[in-house]
């Protein structure tokens, strides 16, 4: 401890020691003055009700029994005082004086006791508050620290004595979520308020809570002060954002291995376009190599060039950013432009498996919170398994049929993406292994692209299932929240 700490400490402790001599010396001292003035005055007055200050000032420094003793003591010198002044020779009048003393101290002691009693609870009540781990203060309307608990104490390392008094979010240096306008418009709204703040510690040290403040109002039921109960979560955010990592790069790497098997078709969404371009290319050199250059034709074959060097283009951009490596987004997505998206590459893997596209998609569909290429990534999983399942039927009955639709649900809007084949399905018993990790009955799988879309999916904080349809094949169903925010 530093020297002026320690003198400190010893101030407040010789400070303690004289306050708790001062006053019972005070109070003994009015006592004696009283009972003098009481006994030798020839003023006819009540003098024995100023004995209440006695108590009053004694309520400050005993307890219950010490408290009555007092009370007594000073009824005991009120009649004592009478005793001397008026022995035998008492009137009506003196007698009244001395009862109305007497009563005015019984008063007083009742009532200190009283308030004794309420002090104690209310101080139990607080001291239940220091025993909860969650750090706890209250802070009034002009955010001015009034109480401070022992959780507050260890987690943010100020005593109680540096806390009170400061303001609070200077204090702890805290970063809101959002704008505290608007959170204090919530606090009165409701009387609450829930969310994540970013504290500073007496160290310097930045830790993430998770805060719930309540508004305490007075007996007039005007709001008076905040109760704010926070508990560090900066750990548990820690490993969420760690977890979230490491689900980002395994999604990641599933992506590219998902381009792996997709490179046949791949390289034929390029070729296709490429092929067509240097073919209306040397159409466009022989329309101007005639006699009268045919300009009409020229531009046509120009137009398509264009148009085929966009579309190897587009092929080219998409694959991109499937590849792209970042940390997912939070987005409007309209999940038919999803599944346009990845058609442009499936177009071929469905020609070759000989496979019948059917396109249900909704109107007018709103959109969901999320990260496009991870959405891409599941309709893609969810596609290709599809289609590799209905190698074992026969050719002509091989339908892949992707429907969206909106869900007017109780508990919210959804759109719901339907992925349906005419495969085989898959036996009821391994349907709850579908969305574990390495589960695959492919020689080649990884069994990883189920669970992963699964993770995706959770993480929009959607769901995927996975049913058998009625007349054979699989149908796996992806169902997104409607955020309120992206509904145009
Ligand atoms: P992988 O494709 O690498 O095997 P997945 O997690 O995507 O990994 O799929 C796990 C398993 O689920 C597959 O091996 C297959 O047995 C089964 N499965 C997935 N989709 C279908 C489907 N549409 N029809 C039948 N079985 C399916």
């Amino acid at each position: 401890m530093s020297r002026s700490g320690g003198a400190m400490l010893e101030d407040a402790a010789a400070t303690g020691t004289a306050k708790r001599w001062l006053m019972p010396a005070m109070a003994a001292s009015l006592a004696a003055a009283i009972f003098i003035v009481d006994t030798l005055s020839p003023l006819d007055m009540a003098i024995a009700v100023l004995y209440v200050v006695v108590v009053l000032l004694s309520a400050g420094f005993v307890e219950r029994r010490g408290l009555l003793l007092v009370g007594f003591a000073c009824i005991c010198l009120t009649l004592l005082s009478f005793i001397i002044i008026h022995g035998q020779d008492y009137n009506l009048a003196s007698t009244m004086r001395g009862v109305v003393g007497a009563a005015a101290i019984t008063v007083t002691t009742l009532l200190s006791l009283r308030n004794q009693k309420a002090t104690r609870s209310l101080r139990e009540q607080a001291d239940l508050l220091d025993l909860t781990h969650d750090a706890i203060f209250v802070r009034d309307d002009a955010d001015t620290i009034t109480y401070w608990n022992h959780g507050a104490e260890k987690l943010y390392g100020w005593s109680r004595a540096e806390a009170l008094g400061r303001k609070a979010a200077r204090l702890l240096q805290t970063v809101f979520p959002s704008a505290t306008a608007e959170i204090r418009v919530e606090l009165h709204r409701t009387g609450r308020w829930e969310g994540e703040l970013v504290h500073t510690r007496k160290n310097g040290a930045r830790l993430v809570v998770m805060s719930r403040w309540s508004l305490q109002h007075d007996e007039r039921g005007r709001p008076m002060a905040t109760m704010e109960t926070n508990s560090d979560i900066t750990e548990h955010k820690r490993a969420e954002n760690a977890l979230h990592q490491a689900q980002a790069e395994l999604a990641h790497v599933t992506r590219i291995t998902t381009m792996g098997e997709l490179t046949a078709s791949i390289a034929h969404e390029i070729n296709q376009p490429l092929a067509a371009v240097v073919t209306y290319g040397e159409a466009c050199l022989r329309w101007l190599g005639r006699d009268v250059p045919d300009i009409g034709e020229v531009q046509a074959s120009v137009q398509q060039i264009i148009r085929n060097g966009r579309r190897a283009s587009d092929v080219v951009a998409r694959l991109r950013s499937l590849a792209r490596r970042s940390d997912p987004e939070h987005v409007p997505v309209d999940v038919n432009e999803v599944v346009d998206d990845i058609l442009l590459l499936l177009e071929r893997e469905l020609s070759s498996h000989r496979v019948a596209l059917h396109l249900s998609l909704g109107a007018g569909l709103p959109r969901v919170l999320g990260d496009r290429v991870q959405l891409q990534q599941v309709a893609i999983n969810l596609a290709l398994n599809a289609i590799q399942a209905m190698d074992a039927v026969p050719e002509g009955q091989r339908r892949l049929e992707i429907r969206t639709v909106v869900d007017h649900a109780e508990a919210g809007e959804t759109v719901l993406m339907d992925v349906k084949d005419s495969g085989p399905g898959v036996d009821p018993q391994t349907m709850p292994m579908l969305f574990d990790a390495f589960y695959s009955t492919k020689t080649e799988g990884m069994g990883m692209g189920l669970s992963i879309s699964r993770s995706i999916i959770e993480a929009h904080g959607g769901r995927i299932s996975a049913a058998l349809n009625d007349e054979g094949g699989m149908c796996f169903r992806v169902t997104l929240p409607v955020n309120e925010e992206t509904v145009s």
